[in-house]
Order: C-alpha cells, then sequence, then structure tokens
C-alpha cells in the first residue's frame, strides 16, 4: 500500500512535469449560472491560464456566460451557443423559438464558434427531428461553426443518420464511452468523416466507461483511438451537479474539481504515443475549429 502511494505520488509529479511542458485544448467545458456562486468567472480564467490551456471550448447556460468569459479570458476562449438561453433551458429549449432567434443573432455578430452542447437522452424529448434543433442545424451550416451533441441512444443508428444527413456541418459527439461501446463508435467514425469524438466528463467520479483503475484507456479505447488519432479530442467539463441530484438547491462546484479531471485525462494522454497525444490534446481541436 505505502510503495503504491509512492508510486502515486511520483506519478502525479511526474505527470504534473510533462503537463506544464504540453499545452492542452480543453475542448468541452462549461461556464453554467449555477457555478457562479462556487467560482468566479475570473477564477475561472486563472484556473485554466495555471493548467496550460491554450484553447476551450465552452458552453454556457445562460448562452451569455460563455461570451463573458471570452471577454476576461481572450481570444484562446471559443464559445458555442448553447441553446439554453435561461437557468432551466435544458427543460424547454425545443419549444422555445427565441432559441434559434438567439442563435442567429450571436452567429451573424461572430460572437459564437459553434453551437451546443445539445442533449438528446434515451426515452426523453426532444428527438433529433425536433424543429427547432431542425434549425439549429441550418444555422451551423449557414454560419459554417460546429455543433457539440451529446446523444444517449441504445446504438449508433440516431448519431449516423444526423452526421451522415449533414456531411458538411462538423459535430463532435460528446461523452463517448456510455451505452455506445468503441465498436459502436468505429462505425459512427467510418461513416462521417465530419465527425470529432469527445471523452469529456468519462472520469471515474462522474461517468466513468472507458478507463482502468490506473487511469490509462481500456484496451479496447486505446485501439480505436490509435487507428482514428484524428478524431478524438477531450475536455474536463467540470459540471459536477451530475452527481449530486440531491443537492440541487446549491452551487455546482465543479471548478474547484479542475485539477483531478485535468490529471485524469493527461493519465490516459499520457499513456499514448507522443504523437497521438499531441493531436488529441490540442491538434485535432484546431483542425476542427479550423485554426492554424
Ligand atoms: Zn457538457
Amino acid at each position: 500500500m505505502k510503495n503504491n502511494l509512492v508510486l502515486y505520488l511520483f506519478f502525479v509529479l511526474f505527470s504534473g512535469q510533462l503537463i506544464a511542458a504540453e499545452k492542452f485544448a480543453d475542448s468541452h467545458i462549461h461556464y453554467n449560472w449555477d457555478h457562479q456562486e462556487e467560482t468566479s468567472i475570473e477564477e475561472v480564467v486563472e484556473i485554466l491560464k495555471q493548467h496550460n490551456v491554450g484553447l476551450t471550448i465552452v458552453a454556457g447556460t445562460p448562452s451569455e456566460l460563455a461570451l463573458e468569459l471570452r471577454e476576461k479570458g481572450g481570444d484562446w476562449v471559443i464559445p458555442f451557443f448553447s441553446p439554453y438561453i435561461h437557468a432551466l433551458g435544458k427543460r424547454d429549449w425545443y419549444l422555445d423559438k427565441k432559441v434559434p432567434e438567439k442563435a442567429e443573432q450571436g452567429l451573424k455578430k461572430g460572437l459564437y464558434y459553434g453551437i451546443g452542447e445539445v442533449h438528446f437522452m434515451n426515452g426523453f424529448q426532444p428527438k433529433t427531428d425536433n424543429p427547432i434543433f431542425l434549425q439549429l442545424l441550418s444555422l451551423a451550416r449557414q454560419y459554417k461553426v460546429p455543433m457539440l451533441i451529446h446523444i444517449d441512444s441504445s446504438n449508433e443508428i440516431t448519431f449516423q443518420r444526423l452526421c451522415s444527413a449533414n456531411p458538411d456541418i462538423k459535430m463532435i459527439f460528446a461523452h463517448a464511452g456510455g451505452i455506445l461501446g468503441p465498436e459502436h463508435i468505429e462505425k459512427i467514425l467510418n461513416h462521417c468523416a465530419n465527425v470529432w469524438i469527445d471523452f469529456a466528463a468519462r472520469d471515474p467520479w462522474r461517468y466513468d466507461g472507458i478507463s482502468n483503475e490506473d487511469y490509462t484507456l481500456l484496451p479496447e479505447w486505446k485501439k480505436l483511438v490509435l487507428n482514428y488519432p484524428d478524431r478524438f479530442i477531450t475536455g474536463t467539463d467540470p459540471v459536477w451537479q451530475v452527481t449530486r441530484w440531491s443537492t440541487w438547491a446549491s452551487g455546482d462546484d465543479g471548478w474547484k474539481h479542475y485539477q483531478e479531471l485535468y490529471d485524469y485525462h493527461w493519465t490516459w494522454l499520457n499513456d499514448m504515443p507522443a504523437a497521438v497525444r499531441k493531436k488529441i490534446a490540442w491538434q485535432n481541436t484546431q483542425d476542427l475549429l479550423n485554426k492554424k
């Protein structure tokens, strides 16, 4: 046990050194209304800078919080338009005509660089043929911006239909490692060249599902990543409330867990060949956003 602890500490220190040397594109973060009472926007900028985050994709609830983060942080903060335009927007966005209106206003002004995150949960409304969602899709096409989509369905068909019907829209498949295993994700990757896969929130403290006890990727996931090194990205997604439904009334302290989330992702990244690690940790997100 003692030996394990020493090894662990050594590993943390060692990986810490590697971390400091490499820039990270934290490709899936949120700054929401219920984060605010726990962590200020200035503190979030500070946390990201301390961790050498050189690029980050952020969605806010409400959407404007992502714009505030860019304003405070700088042009390395890439705001996506969240269809959750008010505190409880996740519940009714798909019925709200103001959602596509606000999306268009923000995209027209060049404030947003993508649309999402949009959630589709198995057995719940909406479905991917929802009229508001279809309007968001056509805005993504018109303004040539990617969409961040989380679909929890029992097979790959829903997402595959969506990405093959819209080959001109870049899509991020959020939170891979849930119901769909590597064999499903491989089908999506094969069918749709316009899709990137993200492993955000798949740490052992929340959704889990992709890694071994030592935080390296499970062999079948690792194999898939190595076969498609240009198509994976990751992010910390510091939303802690997913595990705390009983304390819904209090603020979300997810940003206080940033270090452990960050260390988790760097542990599996450090288990990859350097060239692959650099792609996932940095380059693929650049490519996805068309940056140099
Ligand atoms: Zn998310």
